[in-house]
């Protein structure tokens, strides 16, 4: 794999040597993956010293069909010959009437038929921004609730530093976990009491929290650590929100189009939310982000919500034909069958070795939790807190014993793994006197050096989660059963490195800042 020669490395070096030098200290992906790419097709990556990576990263969740996919490259190219402006504001042109076409036929039912659209600035926080400001203007409410562990995105304050009196007050909710879950009891359960405490914080006139403008939350959530919401769950959510008049905002950037193995990830749970927010891959690798929305709620004026580049033509006509491919190669599909076998060689990988806390994810969207074996497990929760008849019974079932990913119910990806001890794997085991045993303490120094281990065998993965100790995998829907394999064998490899401690040092301690950096924004 290393094909490097002299003339290669010292480019290779010198770039890296001066991106340290020049670039800012915020600079993130950068610190631990100190590689640069001259070129790239599908899933690999060629850096400049000759080597070669599968790239599980994807741009951060963008490239649904990977590097330069032929169809992309061909409606860039197309649009470059046909002499069409590139830059037009929010004009209408051919290109953008065809990706609106495009967009709207992937729509969940429900939404397509009453949607409009709003183009953003290219990013996807300019797209949260903007929907924060519709559900504000249409409910003249200010408040937003959201959910621990979320990321939205890094804007904060434009909107405020432009004179706009937006006080953005959000209130956070327990989003439901299995492995960590806040209630000590994970599974449905553990789903139905943070449904409940949303309920009682919108309910109780004494929460301190005022009707608000709108939810937004992940299906799944991706910076915090990949965590799939219950289908359940989800539904309470809708219920919740639509009985009270609360805009419900899906931020799909990066679960849409195909990566959780529905075209949008709220529809494993049937749910069709008020607002959706949009970017990553309907940009086709190119930055586009919209704001997709029910008829009803767009009272605004014309400009209340304007930008520069919100006409990017090229990222219109990749996005459409990324859209289109997906749509007609059923790669939704490919994604939910492939990621559920990946899952569950991933829990063969976690029976293996007991640093691996937990695995869970949903379509192609999938999380290797690394924990401390050195440390002991934290909390106990209380005796028979699992139990029947325990508070908050599930309404859709879902047996004691099933863990991890584990509501039937729902159908996430790994729901159908079996019961078999996880013992440091799962909110649920009990003790001796039938308490709940909480898992191990998250190992991000771990984590970290599994991601270097991964590089070293020319995998690029990502970290993620509360405590940055969440190996994820984001691969292209296009990737092959075989590229699969080699994902697996190259993560194994680098676990079981990790875990006999055959690894090389922390060259430097960036990648540790980085992560702090992450876990802060994953809240
Ligand atoms: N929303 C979600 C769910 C995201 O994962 C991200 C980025 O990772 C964003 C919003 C912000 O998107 P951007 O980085 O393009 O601003």
């Amino acid at each position: 794999m290393v094909r490097q020669s002299a003339g290669t490395g010292s480019v290779h070096e010198g770039i890296l040597r001066r991106q340290s030098a020049r670039e800012s200290a915020a600079r993130t992906y950068a610190r631990a993956l100190p590689i640069v790419p001259v070129r790239a097709r599908g899933l690999t990556i060629e850096g400049a010293d000759g080597r070669r990576y599968l790239d599980c990263l994807s741009g951060a969740g963008t490239l649904a069909l990977g590097h330069n996919h032929p169809v992309v490259l061909e409606a860039i190219r197309n649009v470059l010959d046909s002499g069409a402006p590139l830059h037009v504001l929010d004009l209408a042109t051919p290109v953008k009437d065809a990706f609106i076409t495009e967009l709207f036929r992937t729509l969940p039912r429900g939404l397509a038929d009453r949607a409009r659209v709003q183009f953003c600035g290219p990013a996807g926080t300019d797209a949260v921004e903007a929907a924060f400001k519709l559900v504000r203007s249409a409910t003249g409410r200010t408040g937003m609730l959201a959910f621990t562990g979320a990321y939205h995105g890094m804007t904060a304050g434009a909107l405020e530093a432009s004179g706009h009196a937006f006080d953005v007050r959000v209130t956070r909710l327990p989003y439901p976990q299995d492995y960590r879950c806040p209630f000590g009891i994970g599974g449905p359960r553990g789903a139905e009491l943070a449904a409940r405490w949303t309920e009682s914080v919108l309910d109780d006139p004494k929460s301190g929290v005022p009707r608000p403008a709108g939810m937004i939350l992940e299906p799944v959530q991706g910076e915090g650590g990949v965590m799939p919401a219950p289908d359940t769950w989800m539904r309470r959510m809708r219920e919740i929100t639509a009985a009270r008049s609360i805009p419900l905002i899906a931020d799909e950037v990066q679960t849409g189009v195909g990566r959780t193995g529905a075209f949008w990830a709220v529809e494993h749970s049937g749910v069709t939310p008020d607002v959706m927010v949009l970017s990553k891959a309907i940009g086709g690798s190119l930055p586009l982000a919209l704001v997709v929305y029910r008829d009803d709620l767009d009272v605004w004026e014309p400009g209340a919500h304007a930008g520069t580049f919100r006409g990017n033509q090229l990222a219109m006509a990749a996005g459409t034909a990324t859209l289109a491919y997906v749509r007609e190669n059923r790669l939704a599909e490919r994604a939910a069958d492939l990621g559920t076998r990946m899952l569950s060689q991933l829990h063969s990988l976690a029976d293996e070795f007991p640093c691996v806390g937990d695995v869970r994810g949903r379509g192609l969207m999938i999380g290797v939790e690394l924990v401390d074996l050195e440390a002991e497990a934290s909390a106990e929760t209380e005796p028979g807190a699992e139990g029947e008849g325990g508070v908050g019974g599930d309404p859709a079932g879902g047996g004691v014993g099933l863990r991890s990913g584990s509501d039937p119910a729902d159908g996430r990806a790994g729901a159908g793994a079996t019961a078999r001890d996880r013992s440091d794997r799962a909110v649920g085991p009990t003790d001796a006197q039938g308490a709940v045993r909480a898992p191990r303490p998250a190992a991000p120094d771990i984590a970290a050096a599994v991601q270097r281990e991964c590089l070293r065998r020319g995998l690029i993965v990502e970290l993620g989660g509360r405590h940055s100790s969440v190996v994820r995998l984001l691969p292209p829907l296009t990737i092959s059963d075989e590229q699969a394999a080699a994902v697996l064998d190259r993560l194994a490899d680098a676990v079981a490195a990790v875990a006999r401690g055959h690894t090389r040092p922390d060259e430097t301690h960036q990648s540790r800042r980085r992560n702090g950096a992450r876990a802060e924004r994953a809240g």
